[in-house]
């Protein structure tokens, strides 16, 4: 991952993107506002079954290299699931 990307905003201010590093399924409502938000098409909502039998869903990170680092995610995630790079 490339930590050192710098780019430039309109009116010519320095903007360095934030990849998105992880996504933390086990706090994740799977709302889908990440999902619906991201450019990128880097999460994909996925399910598992639990001890009892009932079908969980979650989001998960599937294709985190093709992030732009636009951090959209993070920000309407209500749980706080996503780590980016500082
Ligand atoms: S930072 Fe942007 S491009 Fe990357 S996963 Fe989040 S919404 Fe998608
Ligand atoms: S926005 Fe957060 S809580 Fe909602 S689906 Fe995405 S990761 Fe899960």
């Amino acid at each position: 991952m490339n930590t050192a990307t710098l780019s430039y905003k309109k009116n010519g201010s320095q903007w360095s993107p934030k990849f998105v590093v992880s996504l933390d399924s086990k706090k994740c409502i799977a709302c889908g506002r990440c999902y619906k938000g991201c450019p990128s098409g880097v999460m994909e909502l996925s399910s598992e079954e639990d001890d009892e039998d009932n079908e969980i869903m979650f989001m998960q990170l599937v294709k985190d290299g093709e992030c732009i680092g636009c951090k959209s995610c993070a920000m309407v995630c209500p749980k706080g699931c996503f780590e980016h790079i500082n």
